[in-house]
């Protein structure tokens, strides 16, 4: 472990952020028409309070792959006949800095969230939680006001995404259900209901089984059902957030694959069917990251430096409970040197070995990947796409990947598919159809992009080019 005093030497220090966040009603619109519409401000962005439930679906490790797989086996009915784009995901492509980016509607470098680790100033790896986001979610903000309700598969991200909730919104962690009474109770008598009354299976999925993905999104699903009936607990802003236990263990053209999609596009034309609108994106994309005898591709870092004599901490950003998904092996890692003067040769040693696709320093890799510079050490490190990056052979346990590695964190997961259960006002069709979509706009789109009066508050406004109309004047 790198030294203390060494550490917090080289951090950099937290820089002050600014946000605004507050909630005001808003009586005309942009053409100055009365409405009666309530918009939240939350990190300098707006939303406009549904008035009907509107469900954001951040299905875990989802790329375009699969939903092309499916789509095209023809088990994918309902999302065949939507709008989709392919948007970008926040670096690294990882599961809690896109969760983070989505429910603040925020970068990395503005919510502080970039990876389940980083180095404290203590020189100790400390993983990130709800502590660490330096801004407010949407549903901290939005519950002061309306309802909101998150659902996720897994505990790690529950932190985050119920930080502050506001009563009688909340948050439930399908993990955390599993495996205490207490929780199952707390549910219930929230929604004033028994789990085994609800359309839901009897038994609650383990995490490491493909079904606790579908449970999640069809346990959500079942609570906004119960709360159309009987008004009890109606949630109007919802997120579901999966866990991709299964895209890290069965590929696009598998049967398990195909089977998972199928049920996720149950749970959405059901969704339809009780007139909730849903964006569907995922976090990151997944790929193999194997040999060509499916052992896993592997570049150990740490044991690099150690071999040049280049006192350091490599950090691996992917690092989490849930060994068993990935082996602790990401496409991404951060490193801390313990003396400055070794930054170019630890970069002229590390930039040409094959499976590295890039070194940068923090200063370039905080601006070109939108970064926290205070959480990303020295150096920043992404695989090709077909790498990971590890530490050394002794920290990790390989026994669950040893016949396949499937993985994220690198430039290649980042592109994912949206998709759109209603038809996108002109902006918002612009901006998605011409590559400017980011993920994390999800729920700006959920709550604005609808409503052809609300253009204005899409991210991204279309300028019609000046060239044109070359070649079709006379
Ligand atoms: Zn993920």
């Amino acid at each position: 472990m790198i030294t203390t005093t060494t550490a917090s030497k080289l951090l950099h220090k937290q820089q002050l952020r600014v946000f605004s966040s507050s909630i005001r009603k808003q009586t005309t619109d942009a053409n100055g028409n009365r409405t009666a519409r309530q918009i939240i401000n939350v990190n300098n962005n707006q939303y406009v309070i549904p008035n009907k439930p509107v469900v954001g679906i951040c299905l875990d490790g989802s790329g375009l792959q699969y939903h092309a797989a499916a789509i095209d086996a023809g088990l994918m009915p309902f999302w065949k006949e939507k709008f989709s784009a392919m948007v970008s995901g926040v670096f690294p492509s990882f599961t809690n800095p896109n969760n983070a980016a989505m429910i603040t509607g925020t970068l990395p470098k503005d919510n502080g969230i970039c990876g389940n680790f980083f180095l404290n100033d203590e020189g100790q790896e400390v993983m990130m939680n709800g502590d660490h986001l330096w801004n407010k979610t949407i549903f901290e903000v939005a519950s002061q006001e309306t309802t909101c309700l998150t659902v996720t598969s897994k505990n790690k991200l529950q932190s985050i995404l119920a930080k502050n909730l506001q009563e009688p919104s909340f948050g439930v962690s399908v993990e955390k259900l599993y495996s205490c009474a207490e929780e199952r109770k707390k549910l219930e008598d929230h929604i004033k209901c028994n789990l085994s009354d609800l359309p839901v299976p009897k038994d609650i999925p383990h995490i490491y089984d493909v079904q606790c993905a579908i449970y999640t999104l069809q346990l959500g699903t079942a609570i906004l059902e119960k709360g159309l009936q009987d008004g009890h607990f109606l949630p109007m802003l919802n997120f579901f957030s999966t866990t991709d236990y299964m895209q890290h263990k069965y590929g696009p053209e598998t049967d398990v694959a195909k089977d998972f999609y199928r049920q996720v596009d149950e749970v959405c034309a059901k969704l339809d069917s009780l007139g909730v609108d849903v964006v569907l994106t995922a976090d990151h994309g997944m790929s193999d990251k194997t040999r060509y005898d499916g052992s896993p591709k592997v570049v150990y870092l740490q044991k690099i430096l150690d071999e040049h004599q280049i006192p350091s901490a490599v950090i691996l950003p992917i690092t989490d409970p849930y060994v068993v998904h990935h082996g602790a092996l990401g496409g991404f890692a951060t490193i801390y040197l313990e003396d400055e003067k070794d930054f170019e040769k630890a970069c002229n040693l590390l930039r040409p070995i094959p499976g590295v696709y890039t070194v940068l320093g923090a200063q370039d890799a905080a601006e070109a990947f939108d970064l926290p510079i205070e959480r990303i050490g020295d150096l920043v490190v992404f695989g090709t796409c077909d790498t990971c990056l590890g530490v050394n052979e002794e920290y990790h346990d390989l026994t669950h990947v040893q016949t396949g590695l499937r993985s994220h964190g690198g430039i290649e997961e980042a592109e994912v598919p949206m998709l759109l259960s209603f038809e996108p006002s002109q902006a918002y069709q612009q901006m998605l159809t011409r590559g400017n979509g980011r993920s994390f706009y999800i729920f700006n789109i959920l709550c604005n992009g609808k409503d052809p009066t609300l253009e204005h508050l899409c991210p991204y406004q279309y300028k019609r080019s000046k060239w044109q109309y070359i070649g079709g004047r006379v």
